[in-house]
């Protein structure tokens, strides 16, 4: 597949180790396909642990030196990169549409509002203040020094191909760490041209490596190799879980974002025009598959009907294709193992007494793509409720009040976003301080922002991504006894 860039440069089928552009030393490849037709679009080179290792050593080498570089130096480096990813945009949209599936407006969308956290992190650089407490002896002071961790691994999945590289390589480098990403085998190539890009704005050689690969072998050495002191995840709860074992000999800090199962819930004194524009763009943005996508919609039965008719209604007006149509709202998935589950928890509620109101098929568009679905009459008992669905499959349950609504959205081991739509003010805090989640949504379908901390509770992970406290998770406390004053 030849894509039509302004920039050619920022297609690479190569892996940067240590600021050199490198193959498989065995020639090795692993194919990166179109998901809409699954064409080939280019090789990457297939690495495995040694490559892995010679990264983290060049990310070692450099860390020192990049954490003892001024501080409005590390600042302005990432500002560059940040600028240089809106120059880009349109590129940078263009290669990640065609290897992930979403529309082009929303690729555009994820660059531009992920790349905010290089120029947010670029600004916190600046303001990584320690403290000086009075002694516990008047001839002492406690100072508190903040100092990088050292050298990060960071693993990423496929449904951001960019943003969630943003944000975790923005707060490593603003602290004075290094980092090694190992992106999705599904969605390199967003990967790379971000390193040809912090290349140019002047991330030296070694501080930012990428490098592609099987997962486990690479993921094993990160763990295990003891120059890594920090690893940084997105994806999947099973495989957050194994890194925290497979670290776990090593201490090694962790930040995981891991799994959701969102409950969004429709208060009888909601705003139902809101609340379903609320959940379209929460149920079926990147077709479903994003970690805080509304994965249970509960609405209290007195509008539970008005609702269903609203929400079918604006589902069956989006428009499936390939992302680079004009007027597309939905791709394909990304990949036939994500159909596979869509099917899998479309068949178990019907078995289980659902109903199909919309789509719950494949679409005649063929591939991955599936029509955006909408079931009723769902219960706490079917697989919609239990597990991420990962797709456009809107399960609607019904509920009586606030309080078997709270019991029933909190009835998971997840708890990464939540929504509700309410008007109350009094029910509004209620139900905030009462959803077991690491965000909220009061009346919005979307909270993601660099200036917000982004992460979850219980099974969906620990550590935050965005704000003030995004780059904690990059910092160790030093405490200094100052004494004989
Ligand atoms: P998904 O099922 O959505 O692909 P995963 O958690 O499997 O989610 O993938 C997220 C990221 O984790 C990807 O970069 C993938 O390659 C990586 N990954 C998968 N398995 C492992 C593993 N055993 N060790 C390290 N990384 C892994």
């Amino acid at each position: 597949r030849v894509l039509d860039l302004r920039d050619p440069s920022l297609l690479t089928g190569k892996a940067y180790v240590g600021g050199e552009w490198i193959e498989a030393p065995d020639g090795r490849t692993i194919p990166v396909t179109d998901p809409v037709d699954g064409a080939l679009i280019m090789e990457v080179p297939d690495l495995g642990p040694e490559t892995a290792r010679r990264a983290i050593d060049a990310a070692e080498a450099a860390q020192k030196a990049w954490a003892k570089r001024p501080v409005k130096e590390r600042s302005q480096i990432l500002r560059r990169w940040y600028e240089l990813i809106l120059a880009n945009v349109d590129d940078l949209a263009l290669i990640l549409t065609t290897e992930q599936g979403k529309p082009l407006a929303e690729a555009r969308g994820e660059i531009v509002s992920n790349a905010a956290y290089l120029e947010w992190f670029a600004e916190e650089a600046k303001r990584i203040d320690g403290d000086v407490i009075p002694g516990a002896r008047p001839d002492q002071r406690i100072v508190v020094l903040k100092q990088p961790v050292g050298v990060c691994a960071a693993i990423t999945p496929w449904n951001f191909p960019n943003g969630m590289i943003t944000r975790k390589v923005g707060p490593a480098l603003a602290a004075g760490c290094t980092m090694v990403l190992k992106p999705a085998a599904q969605t390199p190539l967003s990967a790379f041209a971000l390193a040809v890009l912090a290349e140019r704005a002047g991330v030296p050689k070694g501080a930012f490596s990428v490098i592609t690969g099987e997962a486990r072998p690479i993921g094993e050495e990160f763990c295990r190799n003891p120059k890594v002191a920090k690893i940084t995840f997105t994806g999947s709860t099973g495989v957050g879980r194994w890194l925290m074992r497979e670290a776990g000999d090593g201490i090694k800090r962790l930040s995981l974002e891991l799994g959701g199962n969102a409950p969004f819930i429709v208060f009888d004194d909601a705003d139902l025009d809101a609340a379903v524009e609320g959940a379209i763009i929460s149920k079926y943005r990147n077709a479903g598959q994003t970690c805080v996508c509304a994965n249970r919609i509960y609405v209290q039965e007195t509008v539970v009907e008005a609702f269903t008719e609203k929400l079918v209604a604006k589902a069956r007006a989006l428009k499936l294709g390939r992302g680079t149509e004009d007027g597309v709202a939905m791709g394909p998935l990304i990949d036939e193992r994500a159909v596979a589950k869509m099917e899998e928890h479309v068949a178990d509620a019907l078995a289980k007494g659902g109903r199909l109101v919309l789509g719950g098929q494949r679409s005649d568009l063929g591939g991955t793509f599936f029509e955006p679905t909408v079931m009723t009459g769902i219960t706490q008992e079917m697989r919609v409720a239990k597990e991420e669905t990962f797709a456009p499959l809107a399960p609607i349950i019904a509920f009586r009040d606030e309080e078997e609504v709270i019991a029933m959205a909190n009835d998971t081991e997840f708890g990464l976003a939540s929504y509700f739509y309410a008007r109350d003010m009094a029910r509004v805090w209620r139900v905030a301080e009462a959803l077991e989640s690491g965000m909220v949504g009061v009346n919005t379908g979307l909270l993601a922002n660099e200036m917000a901390p982004f992460g979850g509770v219980k099974q969906s992970g620990m550590g935050r991504e965005g704000s003030k406290y995004g780059i904690e998770g990059f910092l160790e406390l030093k405490y200094v006894c100052l004494g004989g004053l």
